[in-house]
This record gives C-alpha cells, structure tokens and sequence, in this order.
C-alpha cells in the first residue's frame, strides 16, 4: 500500500501539488482494509478524491498512463479495469434509480452481466448492438464477474457483429411460469421444427412426431431468464416419460393436460439450471432442485407431522 501511495504521490507532484504520503496512505488504508474495496477501485477513488480537492481535471492526471487493456470476457479478473468488446445480449428491467441499464453483454468466450451507473452520463446501449466498453471495473458479487460502467468510464458503438460464445453459465432461481409449445409437443419428421396446430412452417402439414420440451421462465429474484429444456431433462424433473405423457393426453383426449401437469409439478419451485446461453435463452444442459419451501408447503407439512 505504501508503494500505491508513493505512485500516487509522485503523479500528483509532477502536476505541482505535494500532498503528504502518510495523508494518501490513511484512505487507501481505510477503504481497502476497512471497506473492502478492491485495490484498483481503491486507487481511483482516493485520486478522484484528490483530484476535486486540487481542482484538477480528470483527463490531465491521467493523461500519459496507460489506458485499460482490451481483454477477452473469460479473462476479466475482480477488482480490474478492463476494455471490453462485445454484443448486448439481453437487457433487463431495472429496478435501481442509480442505475441507467442492466444487462448481458457477450463476446466469442462469454457472457457476463454489466451495470451502467446513472453517474457514468454515457448514453444508452441497445439488444444486439455491438460496443465498446472503455475503462469499466470488474467486481465480483455471488461469486459472479460483473462489469460496471462508471464516470472514468465510456461507451463507444462499433459497427461490427460479434458471434457470442456458449460459456456455460448458471442459473438459480424459481421456475416462475411454463410457457405455450410446452408439454408434449410434435416435431416435424423432416427439419425437427416445432408444429404449430399440426403444421410446419416450411413443410405444411406433416404426420408429427411426438416430443417433451419445456420453456421456462426462471426469476432469480433480480432478473429473469428463459430456459428450455429438452426432453430427457423434462422426463428426468417431472418423473413423466413420453410414453406416459402420450398415455395421459390420449385418455384426456387433450394434449394440453400435459402441460397442466406439468405446471402443476414445476412452477414455484427452485431449481439451479447450467447450459449454454443462445440470445434470451438459457439451452439447458442440467437441472436439480434446490431445497427451499415456501410458506403454505410449511404449514401442509407441519400439518402432516401432526398426523404422524
Ligand atoms: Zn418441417
């Protein structure tokens, strides 16, 4: 930390302002000790601090050093500044007034969330465009990388389409809703396409064959994703084969209590969900419940604990 201060020091003295080390020394002290923030974080905010005290412009003190480096999102490290090339891939509802937009922004390695500080007076970015994200940090939070977009930081739109890589990501939250083209379903024999009242979209009425697919909508408490799960994945949660998920639509002469079924099995729940993430979808490659009961299960089985 002393050699942090020194740096510091000796940039504000080439400048012409001699601020004592031991004064440096005691705010970086305070938030990295104290406040847990990261180092390079930490730097900035006590420059930016001297900066206003000084009556110093930003761009002069940092005029000369070296700007950020272009880095790869699966190599983004906590507590870095990084530039970041990449496409926005979802935005999401925001909920923060300090916030300007949430969202998922990817390049060919990955995908990673990113916050736009209301402070950072950039303006707004837009789903499936391409940027470029200039000195934004990187802070770790439930043990996910995040970026953040600040006032050091800026926005640049590029004019290039960036692939987005299938880094696996994980999702933990509760199955919300199990949307239409859900259940049991009909495939086309031909190109695989989901049928639509018995038709394909590009091969018309065809002899279907039947399928398990489920497209979920996970909430997480701070955001929502859409998984699909395909049918080894649905006969493995629901404990519904597709032999048996046939056998209920036939006797029910409705194909749609299927998918009530299912409803009725899944939704409310928690569950952790890793795969690949494909625009706003999540193509799920595991699932497993997590343990969480919420309060009416309680109370049916404290009620059945009574009974026994
Ligand atoms: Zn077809």
């Amino acid at each position: 930390m002393k050699q942090l201060a020194q740096e510091i020091s000796a940039r504000f003295s080439e400048l012409g302002v001699e601020i004592p080390i031991g004064e440096i020394e005691e705010r970086l002290d305070k938030m990295i000790n104290k406040f847990k923030v990261p180092r390079e974080e930490a730097r900035r905010s006590v420059v930016n601090y001297f900066l206003k005290s000084y009556n110093i412009k930003r761009n002069e003190f940092y005029i000369g050093q070296s700007e950020s480096p272009l880095i790869n999102i699966s190599d983004v490290d906590d507590g870095k500044w990084a530039n970041i090339r990449g496409k926005i891939v979802q935005l999401w509802d925001n909920t923060h007034e300090s916030i300007s937009q949430v969202g998922l922004i990817g390049d060919e390695t990955g995908t990673i969330k990113f916050t736009i500080w209301e402070s950072a007076g950039v303006s707004s970015v837009e789903e499936g465009k391409s940027y470029l994200l200039k000195n934004v940090v990187v802070n770790e939070w439930n043990g996910k990388f995040q970026l953040n977009v600040n006032k050091s930081s800026s926005i640049e739109t590029l004019d290039e389409e960036i692939e987005v890589g299938n880094a696996t990501v994980e999702f933990n939250g509760a199955m919300v809703d199990i949307q239409s083209g859900s259940g049991l379903i009909k495939r086309c024999p031909e190109c695989n396409r989901a049928l639509t009242k018995g038709a394909c979209m590009e091969h018309g009425k065809v002899d279907g064959v039947y399928d398990l697919r489920i497209k979920a909508v996970m909430d997480d408490g701070n955001s929502i994703q859409d998984a699909i799960l395909k049918r080894d994945l649905v006969e493995e949660i629901t404990g519904m084969t597709l032999e048996s998920a046939i056998t209920l639509a036939a006797d029910a002469l409705d194909q749609g209590v299927v998918l009530e079924k299912m409803k009725d099995l899944l939704v409310g729940r928690y569950y952790s969900v890793k795969g690949s993430r494909v625009d706003r979808y999540l193509i799920v490659e595991s699932i497993s419940p997590i343990f969480a009961y919420d309060l009416s299960e309680l109370d049916e089985l404290i009620a059945a604990a009574e009974v026994v």
